[in-house]
């Protein structure tokens, strides 16, 4: 049994009462277990939510230029502490420390917008909308919201919820993943030193029943949910039903277009690096390559090149490229997708299975994996198989190419390779999806626009970060005053009118 606990973070320290049950957290590279996690029963996450609910009151009321500051001040220390943190990804999700820091980085990047709150949250104002009476609106805290996060992106998905959670004055419960729960501890502890008051930031480690508790809890407002379509379909349906307000991010089946005009080298280069980035366990992974005419019979030679000097190795090795699956039990369920596409008929060009890595036996490895003539109707087209696996799927046009895409039921990213503008034009005005690339594979928007899919990639109204997250995070309040001149004095049962 692992020594180490991993345990949750309420009321501005680390959380010292035992827990009944705990889940295993994996180092991926060696397959060891090297820590468990505390779960948070339902009584305990009531202890994270009286303490963010006590919390919230005094928040609210902390000036913006204090927020602001203690913002700055999150800012420089995971700025300091990026190696630290991209460490701790590596270690627990198994990604190489190079993607681990950009994801710490693209976090960075949500927290920078969210020192600019004061300008973000500015409300509205008319004077004389009636004779000497003015109208303003202002943007209030919900009080607390809670954020419920995937393993893939242990530091930057959190972050793409509560540093606009915080800055717009709620205060935050955040349940990461079981599966890699440091880094959500680590970031408690710098907001701490930023200054932030115990109670505003609280993280609960668990699974469904610590979530199920949140989802009922009368003093939860809000809701950040992100992971797979199917959980965020249950959170957003639960939520809604206890009057919160929810976002709820789902999984992704990402296409890439390839027009025969392309520049190939480039496709190929693309299709590989955000086809097998991160081993393939991204939400915006590209997972099929849609081959436009003549465009396959060039790229998929150009892909095979790349993938047999792809480095596979633990995330920590310097010069290792991809690294391992989250889980055992992931990598066998990733493992029989590929023995699915043989038994279906797709044309398997290179096969990831079997893959040993030198001195990691035990690690969760599984090689980059490529089918060509992957049809629609195929397990392997269908699912969001969320590993190494990339699918070549041919098309006779351009026009087929976009239907196929906007008949797939997810819709979270898409990209098109061409050199034609008026092909890339087309394309943004007719695809049916919410984030798109033209040359760009792995289209993540910056923090000052807003993250989110349509269709079964997103439950709800708001896209995630960027002014869809202060908007989430905030509501509106409509104020109309009058200073009464003792002239304008005496009753008038009408209904007010503007004069
Ligand atoms: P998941 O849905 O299994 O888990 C997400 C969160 O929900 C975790 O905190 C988990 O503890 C909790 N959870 C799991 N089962 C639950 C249940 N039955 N009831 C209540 N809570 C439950 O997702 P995952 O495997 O951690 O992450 C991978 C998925 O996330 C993929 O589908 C990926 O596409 C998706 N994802 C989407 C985005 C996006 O922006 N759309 C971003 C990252 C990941």
């Amino acid at each position: 049994m692992a020594s180490k606990t991993i345990t949750h973070w309420i009321d501005g320290k680390q959380y010292d009462r035992p827990a009944d049950r705990h889940g295993d957290v994996y180092n991926p590279a060696t397959g060891e277990v090297q820590a468990r996690a505390a779960f948070a029963s339902p009584a305990v996450v009531d202890e994270a939510v009286e303490a963010a609910a006590r919390a919230s009151q005094t928040w609210r009321s902390v000036s913006l230029a204090r927020r602001t500051k203690i913002l700055f001040a999150f800012r420089q220390l995971v700025d300091q502490h990026q190696h630290e943190i991209a460490r701790l990804v590596t270690l627990e999700h198994g990604k190489v420390l190079g993607d681990a820091l950009g994801e710490v980085n693209r976090g960075l990047e949500v927290i920078e917008f969210a020192c600019g709150i004061a300008d973000l949250a500015k409300g509205e104002y008319s004077e004389n909308v009636s004779t000497e009476v003015d109208s303003y609106s202002i943007r209030q805290p919900l009080g607390v919201v809670a954020g419920i996060t995937p393993f893939n992106f242990p530091a930057m998905v959190p972050m793409w919820m509560y540093p606009i959670a915080l800055a717009c004055g709620n205060a935050f419960v955040l349940k990461p993943s079981e599966r890699d729960p440091s880094c959500s501890l680590f970031c408690a502890q710098l907001l701490a030193d930023a200054g932030l008051p115990p109670g505003v930031f609280n993280v609960v480690h668990g699974d469904k029943a610590a979530v199920d508790r949140l989802l009922e809890h009368p003093k939860v407002a809000a809701i950040s949910f992100v992971g797979s379509t199917p959980i965020a379909q249950y959170i957003y349906e639960t939520g809604t039903r206890h009057g919160k307000r929810v976002q709820a991010l789902g999984g992704a089946k990402n296409h890439m277009i390839v027009l025969p005009d392309a520049d190939m080298e480039l496709a190929a280069d693309a299709a590989v690096s955000a086809g097998y980035g991160s081993a393939g366990e991204r939400c915006m992974a590209i997972s099929v390559v849609v081959a436009v005419g003549t465009a396959a019979d060039k790229l998929i030679p150009l892909m095979k090149q790349r993938i047999a000097v792809l480095k596979v190795g633990d995330g920590l090795e310097p010069g290792s490229e991809m690294g391992p699956l989250i889980n055992g039990a992931h990598r066998d369920k990733v493992s029989g997708y590929v023995d699915q596409g043989v038994a279906e008929g797709a044309t398997l060009v290179a096969d990831g299975r079997g893959l040993s890595v030198a001195g990691r036996p035990h690690g969760f490895f599984l090689g980059p994996t490529l089918f060509d003539h992957v049809q629609p109707g195929m397990a392997i087209y269908k699912d969001e198989i969320f590993g190494p696996v990339l699918g070549v799927t041919r098309v006779a046009t351009y026009d087929d190419a976009i239907r196929l895409v906007n008949t797939n039921p997810y819709a979270n990213g898409v990209a098109l390779f061409t050199n034609d503008g008026g092909a890339a034009r087309k394309f943004q005005h007719e695809v049916e999806v919410g984030m798109v690339g033209i040359n760009v594979p792995i289209p993540v928007p910056m923090a000052y626009y807003s993250f989110g899919g349509w269709k079964a990639s997103l439950f709800g109204d708001h896209h995630i970060y960027g002014r869809d997250g202060v908007h989430f995070y905030t509501r509106t309040k409509a104020i109309t005053s009058r200073w009464p001149d003792p002239r304008h004095r005496g009753v008038d049962l009408g209904f007010p009118q503007n004069r």
